[in-house]
């Protein structure tokens, strides 16, 4: 399986910035990134700045959320086929800033997951405990929680990654050991395993939060991580080239 390395641009960016980094994106990996997929994810509205400096190049183009249904009066909201129509292969569901700032819980994870699906995009389904949880001993119960709630029907036998993304690593420069992270990879994957009936090798389980140039080459290797999910350093073009270098 090729390593998946995803950027979530969040609400960072504006037209110029966005075509500029895409397109340093695609310069500085030609060629290098047969070991790796590469996704990038900007914000909604910059996509069609992203969308067409990325034809022609293996580097494909996420959403970061998406409504759970086709279409309606959601103002404000931007439906699964949109995203497809402005390009885009994947989109992340369940991100925590999503959870804490929109306040999404699990079954609306699973319910844009499943629209996801519907509308043949990869959900990247966003799982992770806070911190206030991992100091009380509960990650594991919160993760099998989860990965009970979030995976919808219909992906089961069907294509969608796993992120796993303790809340406590986010942009705050600290991540767990490699050996918690190959553990709980490993959980994750046997979860998602009983729960899809899926082979545990056809389950991509990506991991996220703090990762930089400097430390994406031992995630990477880490035993049972089939990526990462960058925030922060996906918005600088030799830093995220970096990364996806780190991945051969
Ligand atoms: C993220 O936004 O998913 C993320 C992992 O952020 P960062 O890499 O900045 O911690």
């Amino acid at each position: 399986m090729k390593k998946i390395i995803i950027g979530n641009w969040k609400m960072y960016g504006d037209p110029a910035m966005a075509a500029a980094l895409a397109q340093s994106i695609v310069k500085n990996t030609a060629g290098k990134a047969n070991n790796a997929q590469v996704v990038i994810c900007p914000p909604a509205i910059l996509l069609p700045h992203v969308a067409p400096h990325l034809s022609g190049s293996t580097i494909k183009l996420g959403g970061q959320d998406c409504h759970i249904q086709p279409d309606g009066a959601y103002t404000g909201d931007i439906s699964a086929l949109m995203l497809k129509q402005a390009g885009c292969t994947h989109v992340l569901v369940g991100h925590s800033e999503r959870r804490k700032f929109h306040h999404e819980q699990d079954i609306d994870v699973r319910h844009k997951a499943a629209r996801a699906v519907k509308t043949g995009l990869i959900p990247v389904i966003c799982i992770g405990e806070s911190e206030e949880e991992r100091k009380a001993g509960k990650t594991k119960d919160i993760l099998a929680q989860q990965i009970r709630e979030c995976i919808p029907e219909e992906a089961i036998q069907g294509d969608f990654i796993l992120a796993y993304e303790p809340v406590w690593a986010i942009g705050s420069g600290k991540t767990p050991t490699m050996g918690d992270i190959s553990d709980i990879h490993a959980y994750i994957i046997s979860l998602a395993a009983r729960r899809t009936g899926m082979d545990s090798a056809s389950i991509p389980v990506i991991y996220g939060g703090s990762v930089k140039a400097d430390n994406a080459r031992e995630i990477m290797a880490a035993e049972a991580v089939s990526g990462v999910l960058v925030g922060g350093a996906s918005l600088k073009a030799e830093e995220f080239c970096r990364i996806v270098a780190a991945a051969t």
